[in-house]
């Protein structure tokens, strides 16, 4: 038997504390003035779409038991307990803090299939015939979620709009051109738009041409993993919240120890996507990355009319790192991604990231220069899984193997967290689906520190510089 321990990450603080934010600001850039720095303060520890539920579940106390208990209450861990429960088992969810607080209460929204992925990061290593599963199961992730959307009644302003991948500057149109051809060769739909066909649909001008995909579109994901939440309830699933699991230990039957509990079950399945490094496992596989976001004010009708923009398409840009731009169902415009960063030690602290709050308002100004007034709403930060073949890193553990995991989202979870869930649910009761078994493949090992720090470092800094040349191409020709 083995028994691992660990330390609870950093307590998150889940209000809105601005009086926080400009104590931890770096402060103004030159030139900006108080209004500026003031917008970027308007900081949310608890990302920008989930409150605190009015029905916070309690937090374990005593000793359960159940046939599964899952870790961490977001697409994935939501997920799996809701099919769990169909079937039939016992479900324990045991949340650090509740349902949402992690990426799948922050995220941008964009339910996407294959064709935010960088087929070249995995390509070699898996072969093609691999690959093309592995993007078959991106796509059918969409309708998947869109399914459970029904049947579970979750409005969440699901605009199946379709999205668009897109470039600002002609030194981007071959990349979204192959794109396009990579698309087609791994079976997922789509066709270039060029400038004309950019127009026509409404698209705002600072992106030139793209390749749209038909497939998903845009969603607020607050609504949806509250949605998953009341409907795991629903089904008999007992959610524990503000209750970090602090260790367990293996063996048939797992114990799983929480502060004022422990709770005991013959399956753990650990859903804790970018948090699972501090679990003491995968710290080899796969790495936290902040993203960050920040929402505007709503725009006014008349904002509204001169963007255009009708059918409201999710655009991601064709950067090195995407810029991901769109109008939500509110009427605000949301910015996010943009640079990445990586905290030393794979730590996922909880603390606003002023820099990237500052570069996504650079870039809200230079797409959409007739909104540069536009006031902030809120900003916030959080955390993806990155596998360094940018792939989902699922398996199981432990001396009987009963321990699964999943995470390496590389920020694309909206749709394949939630599918792989339901996917591992059924492998724990007994059937693999195909496409699990497909995806399930040996991660590439990262470098230990601080060689890992450095090299990552190095890696988005060039990103970001060959970003940066793009984007000073693009403000020099229209100046
Ligand atoms: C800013 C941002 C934008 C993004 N945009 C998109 C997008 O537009 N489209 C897209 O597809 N993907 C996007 N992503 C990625 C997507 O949000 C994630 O892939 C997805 O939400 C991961 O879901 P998950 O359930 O695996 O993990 P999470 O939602 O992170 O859930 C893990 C849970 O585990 C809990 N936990 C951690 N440790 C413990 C512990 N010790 N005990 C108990 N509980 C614990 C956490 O509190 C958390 O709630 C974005 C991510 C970010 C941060």
């Amino acid at each position: 038997m083995t028994r691992r321990m660990f330390v609870k990450g950093a307590a998150a603080t889940a209000v809105v504390v601005p009086a926080i934010a400009a104590m931890q600001s770096p402060g103004a850039e030159p030139g900006e003035n108080a209004k500026e720095t003031a917008d970027l303060e308007k900081y949310r520890a608890l990302g920008g779409w989930v409150e605190k539920p009015d029905d916070l579940q309690p937090a374990l106390e005593g000793d359960v038991s159940s046939d599964v208990v899952i870790v961490g209450a977001g697409f994935a861990g939501l997920s799996a307990a809701l099919e769990l429960a169909r079937q039939g088992a016992k479900v324990i969810v045991l949340e650090r803090e509740f349902a949402g607080f992690g990426a799948s209460g922050r995220n941008a929204g964009y339910l996407g299939g294959g064709i935010a992925l960088e087929y070249d990061l995995f390509l070699k290593d898996v072969g093609k015939a691999r690959a093309k599963e592995i993007v078959r199961y991106y796509e059918d992730a969409v309708p998947f979620v869109e399914g459970k959307l029904k049947e579970h009644g979750i409005d969440c302003d699901y605009n199946p709009s379709g999205l668009i991948r897109a470039g600002i500057h002609p030194s981007q149109e071959e990349k979204v051109r192959e794109g396009v051809r990579a698309s087609a060769e791994f079976g997922v739909q789509s066709v270039f738009l060029d400038e004309a066909q950019m127009r026509a649909r409404g698209i705002p001008p600072a992106f030139l041409f793209g390749e749209y995909t038909p497939r998903g579109g845009t969603l607020h994901p607050g609504k949806y993993v509250m949605g998953l939440r009341r409907a795991a309830l629903r089904a008999g699933v007992k959610i524990y919240e503000n209750t970090p699991l602090l260790s367990y230990i293996e063996g048939p039957v797992i114990q799983v120890k929480t502060p004022r509990g422990s709770a005991s079950a013959p399956v753990l399945m650990l859903a804790t996507n970018a948090y699972t490094p501090q679990l003491g496992l995968l710290a080899d596989k796969v790495v936290p990355l902040r993203v960050s976001a920040i929402e505007t004010e709503p725009l006014s009708p008349a904002q509204l009319k001169s963007l255009g923009w009708a059918r409201r398409e999710g655009v991601m840009t064709a950067h090195w790192v995407m810029e991901s731009h769109r109008v939500t169902a509110q009427n605000t415009l949301l910015v996010t991604t943009k640079r990445l960063r990586y905290p030393y030690g794979s730590k996922t602290p909880n603390v606003p990231d002023y820099d990237q709050y500052r570069e996504l308002r650079t870039a809200m100004r230079d797409r959409f220069p007739t909104l540069k007034d536009l006031a902030v709403r809120a900003c916030w930060s959080g955390y993806i899984s990155f596998a360094n073949d940018a792939l989902p890193v699922v398996g199981t553990t432990g001396s009987n193997q009963n321990i699964f995991y999943s995470a390496g989202c590389s920020g694309h979870g909206v749709a394949a967290q939630s599918m792989v869930g339901h996917m591992i649910a059924q492998r724990i009761r007994g059937t693999e689906p195909p496409l699990l078994a497909a995806v399930r493949h040996e991660t590439p090992s990262t470098l230990p520190e601080p060689f890992r720090w450095c090299v990552l470092k190095g890696a988005l800094g060039g990103a970001a510089a060959m970003d940066d040349w793009v984007n000073r191409k693009v403000r020099d020709a229209s100046a």
